[in-house]
C-alpha cells in the first residue's frame, strides 16, 4: 500500500468535517464583517485583530500583536494594529503562513444591505468585505483548525496573519511586517494570501504600478487677450494627443507571459485618473478670465513583468521631451507618486502546485493559473522578505470588490477551505 493511498481515508474525513463546520464559517464570516475596519482611517482595527487573536489562542496558537508604530495613519485614535497567530508541530518543518487583511474601503453609496451587518441570504453572505476579504480569512481559519482536529500528525507550522492597510498600500501591515523578517525564511516557507481570485484559480502574482502628475507649465495673461499669454491647457491637449496618438497603441501591441485577468489586462495600461488645469475648483461666482499658467494630470501605469520602471518612466519622459523639443514654448515637471514592482511566483513551485492539486482534488477541474491586473500584498512578501513561493488564493468573486452589496458565496467559502486544508497538508507533510 503506498503512503498516499493510505492518507486517502483520512483526507476524506477532513473534506467532511470541513462541510460539517459550514454554519460555522459563515457565522465566523458575519463576526468578521461586523468589525467596521475601514481603511482609511484605520477604523476597528483593534477589536477585529483581538477577536481573531483571541479564537485561535484559545486554539493553542502563539499570537502576537504588532501594532506598526510610525506607520503612515498610525496614532492613538487608529493604531494599526497587525495580529499573527503561530501553531507549532511536534516535529520540525515548513511553515506554511495564511495572510488576510483586516481593512476593507469605505462603503460608499448604493447599498441595499446594511454594509456591516453580515446578512445571510440565498447562500450568500453580504457586507463590505465579504470577498475582499474577510469570506477568505474565514475559510483559512476553518480550515487550519479543521486541519489541525483531523488528528493527521504535522510537522512544521502553520501562521495565520491579520493585517492592516492593504487597501492603502500596506505599509502597516505586510510591509512593515516583512521588515522585520515576519514574511522571510526561516521564519515562513509558504504564503497563501485568500484574496477573491475564484475558488477554481490560482493567483501567482500582479502587474506593477507607476502613478505620475505631468504638469505643463503656461503663463498667466487676461482671458481676452490669450495670445498675450501661454495656456497650459494647451500645452497638456498636445500631451493628451502625443498619449492618444503614440503611446496607447505602443501600449496594446505589448503582450505578456503574465496570466493576467481580465484578458483586457494582459497588456500594459495607461489611465488618466484626473486632469486639473487653470483656476482653481470650489470657487463661488463667475470664474474670471485668465490664461491657465499651469495644467496638471495625473497618471496610472500599470506594466508587465517583462517591462521595467526605467522604461515605463522613459517612455513617458520621453514624449514630454519630444514635445518639449518640437513644440514652441513648452514646458513641463514630471512628479512620481508611487510604484510597485510586478511580482509573479513560480507556477510549477511548490505553493502553486499544491493548490492546483488541491483545486482538482475539491472542484474536479484543473485550476487556472491567473495574475491580479491590480496589486496586493504579495509585492511586500516578494520584494521585503525576498519570499518568491507566494500566492493568492481565495473564494469570491473579484469583480464585486469594493463594489455596493458585495458578496461571498457559502459554497466557494467551503470549497476554498477545503483546497486551504490539503495544499497546507502537503506542504507541510511533502504528501499529495
Ligand atoms: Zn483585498
Amino acid at each position: 500500500m503506498t503512503l498516499a493511498a493510505d492518507l486517502a481515508p483520512s483526507l476524506d474525513r477532513l473534506m467532511d468535517r470541513i462541510e460539517g463546520r459550514r454554519a460555522e464559517l459563515v457565522a465566523l464570516t458575519q463576526d468578521l464583517i461586523r468589525f467596521p475596519t475601514i481603511n482609511p482611517p484605520g477604523e476597528a482595527y483593534r477589536p477585529c485583530a483581538e477577536y481573531l487573536g483571541e479564537r485561535l489562542r484559545k486554539r493553542g496558537f502563539e499570537v502576537t500583536y504588532v501594532r506598526a508604530e510610525g506607520a503612515p495613519g498610525d496614532c492613538e485614535a487608529y493604531p494599526r494594529i497587525n495580529v499573527i497567530a503561530r501553531w507549532e508541530g511536534a516535529r520540525p518543518g515548513p511553515c506554511v503562513h495564511f495572510n488576510s487583511h483586516i481593512d476593507v474601503v469605505d462603503p460608499g453609496q448604493g447599498w441595499t444591505v446594511e454594509p456591516f451587518g453580515g446578512l445571510v441570504r440565498d447562500g450568500r453572505v453580504y457586507g463590505r468585505g465579504a470577498c475582499d476579504m474577510k469570506g477568505g480569512l474565514a475559510s483559512s481559519v476553518i480550515a487550519v483548525e479543521s486541519l489541525l482536529d483531523s488528528g493527521i500528525a504535522l510537522p512544521g507550522a502553520i501562521e495565520i496573519s491579520g493585517t492592516v492597510d492593504e487597501e492603502s498600500g500596506g505599509y502597516g501591515g505586510v510591509a512593515y511586517l516583512a521588515e522585520r523578517g515576519w514574511f522571510s525564511k526561516p521564519r515562513v516557507d509558504h504564503v497563501i494570501i485568500p484574496e477573491p481570485l475564484n475558488v477554481d484559480r490560482v493567483c501567482i502574482g500582479h502587474r506593477g504600478v507607476w502613478w505620475a502628475e505631468i504638469e505643463t507649465k503656461g503663463r498667466i495673461a487676461h482671458g481676452s487677450m490669450p495670445f498675450l499669454g501661454d495656456s497650459a491647457i494647451r500645452h497638456m491637449t498636445a500631451v493628451l494627443g502625443r498619449i492618444e496618438d503614440d503611446l496607447y497603441p505602443a501600449l496594446a501591441r505589448r503582450h505578456s507571459d503574465m496570466p493576467v485577468v481580465p484578458e483586457g489586462a494582459r497588456q500594459s495600461t495607461l489611465n488618466s485618473k484626473s486632469l486639473h488645469g487653470g483656476q482653481a475648483e470650489g470657487h463661488s461666482g463667475l470664474p474670471s478670465p485668465l490664461v491657465a499658467d499651469s495644467c496638471r494630470m495625473i497618471i496610472d501605469r500599470r506594466f508587465l513583468i517583462e517591462e521595467s520602471l526605467e522604461d515605463v518612466r522613459g517612455e513617458v519622459a520621453g514624449v514630454l521631451d519630444t514635445l518639449k523639443a518640437e513644440r514652441p514654448g513648452f514646458d513641463y515637471v514630471l512628479r512620481e507618486l508611487f510604484s510597485v514592482a510586478p511580482s509573479m511566483a513560480d507556477r510549477d513551485g511548490p505553493v502553486a502546485t499544491a493548490a492546483a492539486r488541491a483545486v482538482r482534488r475539491v472542484l474536479g477541474k484543473e485550476a487556472q493559473f491567473v495574475c491580479s491586473p491590480g496589486t496586493y500584498d504579495q509585492k511586500h512578501v516578494d520584494r521585503i522578505g525576498k519570499l518568491k513561493d507566494c500566492i493568492a488564493y481565495g473564494p469570491g468573486v473579484l469583480d464585486l470588490a469594493h463594489q455596493p452589496d458585495e458578496w461571498v458565496g457559502i459554497d466557494d467559502m467551503v470549497a476554498a477551505a477545503k483546497v486551504m486544508a490539503l495544499a497546507a497538508h502537503s506542504l507541510l507533510t511533502a504528501q499529495a
